[in-house]
């Protein structure tokens, strides 16, 4: 059969170890057929082949990003932006929430999110007296850039009914003055379950509507693929799921989504028999979230040490250790994979312990289980990992967005520098990935393989060079190492034949230019199975 397509004029970096440069490839239906030189794969062209000169550029396979949060974020787009930038001091953040009020109904909830007490200008958290203020009349709810921290109003504190007396929830914190008045703060999802319950869901037609416009900002970063983080942990998970199957049923989900449940979802799917695979090359069911700590930047990570500017507090488990041995083990013998949530190295202590304590009954290493962020992992614990099939999910944009303020407020210098060990897992032999946990940070793999070669913060310090990797490991991060992740080696992950055709083209090489400069490459042109989903212009 002749092809439907053919790219000719490029430099392929296949990412196939047995043939790791081509010039050219063939397409037939959503796949690739051939991939060679341009004189091979001419000879597969027929009368009704189109064929698309790369003129000269580099073509990689479709990024895969292994965490991030495309639900989350579709919906971020339905709210007030908090973050910093574009807002610089509290005054900016009232501002927007006040125009949000205005225009909205009487009793409408006003959400924000975004807002980063370490970046604003009052370096300082939100008051329910600064919400107040900015929106007297309606219920106000700000999420932290964290996601792990919330601020409230008193509007919405009293359709909650919070207040003075209401007792601390278990898993979360409701933060109260010396005076035992709540102060507008809530900790971790025990609290933050407390209003969220209150708040309305999104409609499954707001969220069809986001969730394409997330879509196509996906694709502006070469992304064809994308596990999504935490479904049902910022409520709406019957929302969400609804939206996702019906843009697929529809032929509208233009992305593949590999769909992580939180464990009350994946609960009830398995009881109706749905489990992880069950769907198409488009959407699948996936792995099972658990979270076992916080976020460093939000002092719920939990840490071997006290934090440097709290010395008083080193972060909590969030599931007791027996609690966790059983839920890992009963989960991984089921066959589930777990995607588990760990960032300091006492959380990783903890769920490295789980595992261990699940081996001892079954194999864990076929369920290919992840420890999500892996932030503060030690070299015990990446031989550990590695001993037991254990696949590390390294969140590297923390070095650029957070590790000067690691160093000077969350870990101290010497904890700092060792944050996101990517080489420590190279050199150990264990694939690792990475993803940029968008809402948390922008969503792009080339950024965050220029952030795993330079490992350059924001102030323009190299942190902790000795983690640093070429930019081939970055590209395998997100391509094959990634493919695993979601047991989908055979068909993704790879320029081959049989494999999906999803590629990007870009304008320069990440394995040739300048590593300073790999954040700099423009995606040109994103492909799934195939189909142009994205251009750039004048592209
Ligand atoms: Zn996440």
């Amino acid at each position: 059969m002749p092809a439907d397509f053919i790219f000719f004029n490029g430099r392929i970096v296949t990412m196939s170890p047995e043939k790791p440069d081509a010039s050219a490839f063939a397409v037939v239906g959503d796949r690739f057929r051939a991939v060679g030189s341009d004189d091979q794969i001419r000879q597969l062209a027929g009368t009704h082949t189109k064929a698309v000169d790369l003129e000269g550029r580099t073509v990689v396979p479709g990024f895969i990003e292994t965490h991030s949060h495309l639900s989350l974020y579709a919906m971020t787009l339905l709210q007030a932006d908090c973050k910093t930038p574009p807002n610089q001091n509290i005054d900016d953040i009232k501002r927007r929430i006040a125009e949000m009020a205005d225009r909205a109904e009487p009793d409408k909830w006003i959400k924000g999110w975004g807002y980063d007490d370490t970046l604003i200008a009052e370096k300082r958290h939100l008051t329910v007296q600064d919400l107040d203020e900015a929106a007297p009349d309606h219920p106000v709810f700000v999420s932290h850039t964290s996601g792990h921290l919330a601020y409230v109003n008193s509007k919405a504190m009293a359709v909650s009914g919070i207040d003075a007396h209401t007792p601390q929830p278990e898993g979360g914190e409701i933060d109260k003055d010396h005076n035992g008045v709540p102060t507008g703060l809530l900790k971790e999802e025990g609290a933050l379950a407390l209003v969220m319950s209150h708040i309305p869901p999104y409609t499954v037609s707001e969220l069809r509507d986001a969730f394409k416009t997330a879509t196509g900002y996906y694709h502006r970063f070469g992304i064809t693929s994308t596990h999504d983080g935490a479904i049902g942990y910022f409520r709406h998970g019957p929302q969400v799921l609804e939206t996702y199957w019906r843009m697929h049923n529809e032929g509208e989900l233009n992305i593949r989504v590999y769909l992580t449940l939180i464990e009350e979802i994946y609960r009830k799917l398995l009881k109706l028999g749905i489990g992880r695979g069950f769907g198409s090359d488009l959407l699948k069911v996936g792995s099972l979230k658990l979270f076992q700590d916080g976020s460093i930047q939000a002092f719920t990570a939990a840490l071997n040490e006290p934090y440097r500017d709290r010395p008083d507090i080193s972060g909590e488990l969030l599931i007791a250790q027996e609690e966790l041995n059983r839920r890992v083990k009963e989960y991984n013998e089921d066959g589930l994979q777990i995607a588990i949530h760990a960032n300091g190295d006492r959380a990783i202590e903890s769920v490295l312990q789980a595992f261990e304590a699940a081996q001892a009954h079954h194999s864990v290493r076929a369920n290919r289980h992840m420890i999500i962020h892996s932030q503060l992992a030690t070299e015990p614990q990446i031989l550990r990992m590695a001993q037991l099939g254990i696949i590390p999910n390294f969140f590297v944009n923390h070095v650029y967005y957070w590790g000067d303020r690691h160093e000077s407020i969350f870990l101290g210098a010497e904890r700092a520098k060792r944050i996101d060990p990517l080489n420590t897992a190279r050199k150990h032999g264990l694939p690792f990935c990475l993803h940029s946990d968008l809402p948390v940070t922008p969503v792009n793999p080339l950024f965050s393989i220029h952030c795993a070669a330079n490992r350059m913060t924001r102030n323009g310090k190299v942190l902790g060079p000795e983690e640093r990797v070429a930019p081939a490991e970055g590209l395998k991060a997100y391509t094959v190492n990634a493919a695993r992740c979601s047991f989908e080696e055979q068909n993704k992950g790879i320029i081959g034949p049989g494999k999906l055709a999803d590629f990007a083209v870009l304008s320069n090489n990440p394995l040739s230019v300048p590593h300073e400069s790999i954040k700099d490459i423009q995606v040109m042109a994103t492909y799934l199975g195939g189909r142009r989903v994205y251009e750039k212009d004048g592209g």
